[in-house]
């Protein structure tokens, strides 16, 4: 696995670095390897017409967001929250971690 952006996990904190949320932060709420895409917590926010249930009742306008390509997003080291590259490093029981280059802070993932 390559280094940056592949590392993201699911809960990082990223900073969107393209596009029209450039600058913002949040949190990954879903990723797809395959297409290399995440989707970030109110960013990339697209608004959505929701058909209506009943034939009798108006749609509705649903603000989602949509999937940001990977490499347009930086994780934010939660301990010097900067955007940074990550390393990785082992602990005494054998798991990997990713460790921020910039400060040393390990950078643990919540679980869901
Ligand atoms: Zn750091």
């Amino acid at each position: 696995m390559r280094q940056g952006q592949t590392s993201l996990r699911i809960n990082d904190q990223v900073e969107v670095i393209a596009g029209k949320d450039k600058g913002r932060v949040g949190k990954i709420l879903r990723i797809d390897r395959s297409k290399k895409r995440a989707v970030v917590e109110r960013i990339n926010m697209i608004r959505k017409h929701q058909k209506p249930i009943d034939a009798n009742q108006p749609g509705q306008m649903i603000d989602r967001e949509a999937s940001v390509h990977i490499s347009n997003l930086k994780l934010v080291c939660p301990e010097c929250a900067e955007t940074v590259r990550t390393g990785i490093k082992f602990l005494e029981d054998g798991a990997k971690v990713r460790v921020c280059k910039k400060c040393g802070a390990t950078i643990e993932t919540a679980k869901n």
